[in-house]
């Protein structure tokens, strides 16, 4: 049961105009990759909407996909459309604090059972009985638990929320886990990257609003819309990685140049994510644009799998560009890999690569590796509990 003060007419009190709006339900059609002729249905749907309440949870965390939430110095539609969703609960931005914060949060639960959101941002620390993270002399896991049971549906935002994160890099004490795996049989939606791109929460929830289903996903309970494609194939120096030319210094002519950073240990061969073309700040850019490699940051387990995040990755992965991200998680890819070496040797010999580094690189092509990826088993049960096919 959610609220029925309505989202559009909040939207209207703030400001936005129709032709903003129509704007909005346009990318945001192009972002869940539906033809442009769903707008019209995502706007009415939008508009109709009544507003949703949030509990936002916030456990083992740099508060970066708050950061990425609350960017509203220059307001923009979808901004808006999170700012009314109510959210009741937010530990880092709310007014209230104490016992009068825990009272707001018990009485969305109680007002609204299995209508509201939970959004949990931040790893839930498991080990010595949760003791590394509490909030109001609680265990941040047993609230976790208790909210996200609860939920209509729990989007973990960020890559400590997906799989445990920086605090459950190997090293890490705390037994930091992801929400799904914190939650056993919830329904989650994973929106991992460090931090998540603001506008796949936005698109996951107006993808709700407009079919009342939620988005489809891999096994990882990552969006297909937002996770589905590699970063390489939608990567604008993607041209340069074809001809072999790569930046091999920072600084270099090849890096003022925008080619081409595999070299440099860019990730996004093995990495699916939408980040080329959702970018950040607005639209305006993303890592490989502004001159850094991707360190794969949307991938099981990152800080251990993709670093040294500034070495080259053991293979080039010349993945044929319907390989899924499934297939590369559940380690197919060595027979696409294997079939499509061929093309990529051929493609090498033909390309202009004619130093010493540019033979051995041919080398380590033409000898496929399995990526570099965490066993997803243990985290698949929760994830695909969430599939839902649209
Ligand atoms: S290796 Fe990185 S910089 Fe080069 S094309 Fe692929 S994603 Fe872009």
């Amino acid at each position: 049961m959610a609220r029925q003060d309505g989202l559009y007419s909040a939207l209207l009190a703030r400001g936005i105009t129709r032709r903003d709006f129509l704007k909005f339900s346009a990318a945001m059609s192009a972002a869940l990759a539906l033809p442009a002729s769903y707008a019209p249905r995502v706007a009415a749907a939008v508009a109709a909407a009544p507003r949703i309440p949030v509990i936002w949870l916030e456990g083992q965390d740099c508060a970066g996909n708050t950061e990425a939430f609350l960017r509203a110095s220059h307001p923009t539609v979808a901004e808006l459309v999170l700012d009314t969703l109510s959210v009741d609960y937010h530990e880092t931005i709310m007014a209230a604090a104490g016992a009068q914060a825990e009272a707001a949060m018990r009485g969305t639960m109680s007002t609204y059972p299995n209508g509201y959101i939970a959004v949990v941002e931040g790893s839930v620390p498991v080990a010595d009985g949760g003791v590394y993270c509490t909030i109001g002399g609680k265990a941040f896991s047993d609230t976790v638990i208790e909210v996200c049971r609860g939920a209509l549906v729990t989007i973990a935002v960020g890559s400590c929320a997906f799989d445990g994160g920086l605090p459950g890099a190997a090293g890490g004490p705390t037994g930091a886990i992801g929400a799904g795996h914190a939650v056993p049989g919830a329904k989650v939606i994973n929106l991992p990257g460090c931090p998540m791109n603001v506008q796949n929460l936005t698109a996951t929830i107006v993808h709700f609003l407009t079919f009342k289903a939620w988005p489809a996903t891999d096994a990882m309970g990552r969006p297909l819309f937002a996770y589905g494609q590699l970063i390489h194939d939608q990567c604008e120096r993607r041209a340069h990685f074809e001809r072999g030319e790569y930046v091999t210094a920072w600084g270099d002519e090849a890096a003022r140049s925008g080619w081409c950073l595999y070299q440099m240990g860019c990730k996004g061969p093995e990495t699916y994510a939408n980040c080329p073309t959702a970018r950040f700040n607005d639209g305006t850019s993303w890592p490989v644009k502004s001159g850094h490699g991707c360190v794969g940051c949307t991938m099981p387990n990152f800080w251990d799998q993709m670093s040294p995040f500034y070495r080259r990755l053991p293979t080039v992965g010349p993945f044929a560009t319907d390989t899924t991200a499934d297939q590369v998680g559940l380690g197919l890819v060595g027979g696409v890999t294997a079939l499509t070496a061929v093309h990529a040797v051929g493609s090498y010999v033909r390309k202009r690569r004619s130093d010493a580094d540019a033979r051995a690189e041919l080398a380590a092509v033409s000898a496929p590796v399995a990526p570099p990826m965490a066993d997803s088993s243990a985290r698949s049960d929760s994830s695909t509990e969430g599939r839902t096919d649209r």
